[in-house]
């Protein structure tokens, strides 16, 4: 029986944006899978210098954004582990949740560029295949690599970043049709991203 096909989609989602649900319909379209997980990260570790909001707010964003499509879920397993998130951590706790499933994990050609750099970075070849989406902007860099452990995967120009969305937020510009219409209602209701500087962290 052919095993379950599971597609890793990891994020701050600070918010999630329709860059990243794009990406992950492509992925799933393309590597025929089965379902994909989004995992909001816990605190990240490559972003540390970086105010962040709630992971409970970026929980719930990721939840509504991929409510009404039943191949989407939402894992907790970052937000819930304690300590920075590690991409090593999240492809293993996965793995122990669905040992009969193949995971392929989906990142953006700027993350694959820090890859080398992330904890434990040999073992991440064994645990999941990484899928690699170019967005405008980003060049691919995959020195080190091993050969065939990264397919790369031009997604449609979705030139949407979850900075921008949270400038726009700030400066009282619109994000409509940039994130799900749900999510624009959550940053209004909650007023995320307004004065960035100051309440935004969970640090
Ligand atoms: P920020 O601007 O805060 O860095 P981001 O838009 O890059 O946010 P992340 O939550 O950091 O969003 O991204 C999660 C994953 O989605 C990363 O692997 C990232 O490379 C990828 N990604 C982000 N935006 C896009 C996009 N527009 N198209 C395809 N992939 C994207
Ligand atoms: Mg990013």
């Amino acid at each position: 029986m052919r095993r379950p096909r599971i597609g890793v989609m990891g994020g701050t989602f600070d918010p999630i944006h329709h860059g990243h649900l794009v990406a992950a319909s492509e992925v799933a379209s393309s590597f025929d899978l089965d379902e994909v997980v989004f995992v909001p990260t816990g605190k990240p570790g490559f972003k540390q210098h970086q105010k962040v909001s709630p992971a409970e707010h970026r929980y719930l964003m990721t939840v509504i954004a991929t409510a009404s499509n039943p191949r989407f879920k939402v894992s907790r397993v970052d937000i819930d582990r304690p300590g920075l998130t590690y991409t090593v951590d999240t492809l293993r706790d996965l793995q122990a949740a669905r040992p009969d499933a193949e995971l392929f994990f989906i990142t953006g050609a700027d993350a694959v560029a820090q890859i080398l750099a992330w904890k434990d970075a040999a073992q991440l070849w064994d645990m999941a295949h990484f899928v690699a989406v170019t967005r405008p902007g980003h060049r691919m860099q995959i020195d080190g690599i091993p050969e065939g452990a990264v397919t790369t995967l031009e997604v449609p120009a979705m030139a949407i970043s979850s900075t921008d969305c949270r400038r726009r937020a700030e400066a009282g510009q619109p994000v409509w049709y940039l994130v799900p219409d749900g999510v624009v209602q959550y940053i209004a209701k909650h007023g995320l991203y307004r004065g960035l500087r100051d309440d935004t962290s969970d640090e």
